[in-house]
């Protein structure tokens, strides 16, 4: 087996230009030097709801766990009809859900069943009851009645020693309800992921403080505590830390400490990026790149001692655009989620005109709605890297690749929906 590539190794790959990382190129990066965290946790099934499953969930039952009947009729034996399809069968017995016919089905007889009921031994078709006419305990039926119509199997559902569910599922409603059916109480999970994250900037402030001339409000540690938080994750908010290499360089070996992944926003544009770049070389091995994509252009990856560490560009839509095109992937991938869910491109009608230069990808935000039953998406307006009330009113991103240049009113483009994501 080789050796897997550092961090270091690996961007000093022939083809690697920090100057216009593609997007797709820098994901597959990131990607190679993430695993699974380790540290589990048993949980009642309830309590496990988000969280990763990291054992398989072997079934200990069939499903269903009886023969039975899909339908409202009767439980006949085909045999008795093949001959005569108008042959007279005595109905003997009722099978009710959960309440079986306890007797024995001979020559001419037949069972009234429910859905769910058990399907008698010698039984093997239901009749529906509009396919049936019963006159006192007297039935006949149309003809054409198969063998098997109309029963559910033991164990065609899920057999008992299969696999109901793999290891890397994430528990939905759906998985709870699974996995009651099965009679399971509890199970193992990976432990949440501990995120760390702060602000970089002379110029933030926190809320609760009043504005001085030149000063704005750190937004950036708003959105990545709702985004981590809708993620599962356990969140540490540092506050915000001056541009001072000696503060920064104590929180981000302060972060790295407790965290499984550090994150932080700002100071990795170019100007700044310097002195930053030198301070995390010096703690860890962080690569810095231009994101060929806007918003979110630059953008840092790399270990601090155990840590994962994103830096994120400052600029507020770029923390969110940046955070859903890189940073989620990753935290599903440290969350133990296996496989990572494909995220859909929709195409549809764009019905505002988009000036764009091609040779990066942009992600727009866009609002998608229907209209004479057709869905369409407009951008939401100005799109300044700044302006958050974008994201706010967008319920997508309009993706336009790299090979795309302007867009006319009334082309196609590739969405992202947000619902769901967010
Ligand atoms: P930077 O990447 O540090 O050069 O920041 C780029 C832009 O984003 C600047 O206008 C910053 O003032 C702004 N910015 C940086 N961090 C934040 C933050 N936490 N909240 C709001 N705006 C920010
Ligand atoms: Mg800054």
């Amino acid at each position: 087996m080789t050796k897997p590539l550092t961090i270091t190794e690996a961007s000093c790959a022939d083809d690697y230009d920090p100057n216009s990382m593609p997007v797709a190129k820098a994901r597959a990066f990131i990607n190679t030097f993430l695993s699974p965290v380790k540290g589990f946790a048993r949980l009642p099934i309830r309590s496990a709801l988000g969280r990763v499953l990291s054992e398989d969930i072997i079934s200990p039952v069939n499903v269903p766990a009886h023969i039975n009947s899909a339908m409202d009729g009767w439980a006949i034996r085909c045999e008795d009809l093949a001959d005569n399809p108008a042959a007279a069968l005595t109905e003997i017995g009722t099978s009710f859900a959960g309440r079986p016919f306890q007797g024995a089905v001979s020559n001419g007889q037949c069972v009234r069943i429910f859905t769910g009921g058990v399907v008698p031994e010698s039984c093997n078709a239901i009749v529906m009851q509009e396919k049936a006419h019963a006159d006192g305990k007297t039935i006949t039926f149309n003809a054409g009645v198969q063998p098997g119509q109309n029963v559910r199997y033991a164990g065609e559902d899920l057999k008992q020693g299969a696999v109901a569910l793999a290891r890397g599922r994430l528990v939905r409603p759906a998985e709870l309800g699974l996995l009651a059916s099965l009679g399971i109480s509890d199970v193992s999970v990976y432990r949440p992921l501990r995120v760390v994250f702060f602000s970089t900037g002379d110029e933030l402030v926190s809320i609760g403080s009043p504005l001085a001339e030149g000063e704005i409000y750190d937004s950036n540690r708003y959105t990545l505590h709702g985004m981590l938080t809708r993620m599962g994750c356990d969140v540490i908010d540092m506050g915000v830390v001056r541009d001072d290499p000696a503060l920064l360089e104590k929180a981000f070996h302060d972060a790295s400490e407790i965290g499984d992944v550090v994150i932080t926003s700002g100071g990795v544009s170019v100007g700044e990026a310097d002195y930053v770049k030198q301070l995390l070389t010096k703690l860890g091995e962080v690569v810095f790149w231009k994101i060929a994509m806007k918003p979110g252009r630059p953008l840092a990856y790399g270990k601090i001692g155990k840590a994962h560490f994103f830096g994120l560009p400052g600029n507020p839509v770029s923390v969110m655009v940046t955070f859903y095109q890189f940073v989620r992937d990753a935290l599903l991938i440290l969350q133990g989620v296996n496989p990572i869910p494909v995220q859909p491109l929709l195409k549809v009608v764009c019905t505002s005109a988009i000036k764009k230069a091609p040779g990066r990808t942009e992600f727009q935000r866009g609002v998608l709605y229907l209209e004479d039953g057709i869905y369409k998406v407009r951008t939401t307006g100005e799109q300044g890297s700044g302006i958050l009330k974008s994201m706010s009113d967008a319920n997508c991103f309009i993706m336009l690749h790299d090979h795309v240049g302007n867009v006319d009113a009334g082309a196609t483009v590739e969405v992202q929906i947000l619902e769901g994501v967010i």
